[in-house]
């Protein structure tokens, strides 16, 4: 028996709408499909992929003024009841991940078989070969998010005189470790069947670099007014390199005829009504990311059989896949879920003390939005009430999408019990705090 060999591939924070340049893909024969992402940001939206389920039904999401800590334990605990990992190693297949997201580890239950974690911008760098004097900037790079005056001096530095500086010393400003990614799927020998699992953080912020007016945004950083054509002047750069290096991988994997699935977690806000990141918000551009699918030996499909694909199909895709089946995808429904205040700001923009409230504050029953053939609504899930729909949907759409809402069946978040912490947990801790996950 011929089991196939498996490969998903997530472009971090990649928006669907500026994800033209995937459509290269297409002629390698992917087909491509309007996916939606079950949440707004990394950890839900993979729980989701390895598992199956929406946040509802995992229970792996944002709660209020949760510690990252518990939530580690909760992600373990609840991957290990069952993944799309534990699946495929039941099958006899050996799993690999490749990421330089920290949230997509084994201290939060991706257990790989072997397993390497790439951690952005100055530890990457730092263990970057042939790169002089990167260890130095590791202090610096982690002022630039913090609030206070020396991370305003740092951000400024960075943009003016770093920007310069890191250009002279070799260092590619946006890169976020996917060259080494791809430089450790060349060097590793894969036994197959396999399973390879890669996320790349290319598209995700900060987004330093070059070819930005800096004077602008000096003066920006300076005062109280957001940098908000920095981040969308940016963001397109950076995206087309996570692309780029996310097609280089696709090639790399080829000689092995996998399924090979290209997609994003979650998109990305560039300033729209102020808004910026992702966070908790149920925006249409978050949640609206690229789907790419080409099936083993590079055969046709999967077949379509309506317009969106939710994240939560990855599972069974690849699941169907190994065991020989069809699948078909795609519904005229899908759903994203939140249980948080939805907007949120960057700090340079937001008066003192607003980043930590919004992130943290006010808690909603919770949010949902849901697609259908005419557009997207926005739910109160315990209310029921409809807070906003597409222009182009009839109350009738709307009231017969509101009845297909499935209702939560996690149990919630619960302290769980004491786990003594390794020293990986620690790091991977320290590193959300660096990058002001507080
Ligand atoms: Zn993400």
């Amino acid at each position: 028996l011929d089991r196939p060999n498996v490969v998903v591939i997530v472009l971090d924070t990649l928006r669907g709408d500026f994800a033209a340049q995937l459509r290269q893909l297409e002629k390698k024969g992917f087909v491509r499909l309007d996916a939606v992402a079950p949440s707004s940001w990394t950890l839900p939206s993979h729980v989701s992929m390895f598992t199956g389920q929406l946040p509802s039904s995992h229970g792996v999401r944002e709660y209020p003024d949760i510690a990252w800590r518990d939530l580690m334990h909760l992600s373990k605990q609840r991957l290990a009841q069952g993944s799309l990992l534990d699946w495929l190693g039941g099958r006899g297949y050996t799993t690999y991940g490749f990421t330089a997201n920290m949230f997509v580890t084994p201290q939060f239950g991706f257990k790989f078989d072997h397993f390497y974690v790439f951690e952005g911008t100055a530890e990457t760098r730092e263990k970057a070969p042939g790169r002089p004097g990167a260890r130095f900037l590791r202090p610096f790079v982690s002022a630039l998010f913090r609030e206070d005056r020396l991370g305003r001096i740092a951000r400024w530095l960075a943009i003016g005189v770093g920007g310069t500086a890191l250009r002279l010393l070799g260092v590619r400003d946006l890169e976020k470790g996917s060259k080494l990614i791809l430089e450790s799927v060349r060097g590793t020998e894969f036994k197959g069947p396999f399973f390879a699992f890669v996320n790349l953080m290319e598209a995700h912020q900060p987004y330093l670099g070059s070819g930005i007016d800096t004077l602008t945004v000096r003066l920006s950083l300076l005062g109280l007014s957001p940098p908000a054509s920095w981040w969308r002047e940016m963001y397109p750069e950076h995206a087309g390199l996570a692309m780029s290096r996310g097609m280089e991988v696709v090639s790399l994997f080829e000689r092995y005829e996998p399924l090979i699935i290209v997609t994003s977690d979650h998109g990305q806000l560039l300033g729209k009504d102020g808004r910026y990141g992702h966070g908790f918000s149920l925006d249409e551009s978050l949640l609206e990311v690229p789907l790419l699918v080409r099936y083993p030996g590079g055969g046709a499909g999967p077949d379509v059989k309506g317009r969106f694909t939710s994240l939560t199909d990855v599972r069974e895709l690849v699941q169907k896949t190994v065991g020989g089946e069809e699948c078909a995808l795609g519904d005229d429904f899908a759903i994203a879920e939140s249980w948080e205040e939805a907007n949120y700001r960057l700090p340079s923009e937001a008066p003192d003390g607003d980043m930590h409230r919004t992130f943290s504050g006010r808690v909603r029953s919770g949010m949902v939005r849901v697609f259908g053939k005419g557009g997207s609504a926005l739910f109160n899930r315990e209310t029921g009430e409809v807070q906003s729909f597409s222009d182009g949907m009839s109350k009738e759409e709307v009231a017969s999408l509101s009845e297909r809402i499935p209702p939560v069946t996690s149990v919630g978040f619960q302290p769980p019990a004491e786990e003594p912490s390794t020293k990986d947990d620690e790091a991977v801790l320290k590193r959300l705090k660096d990058l002001g996950y507080e």
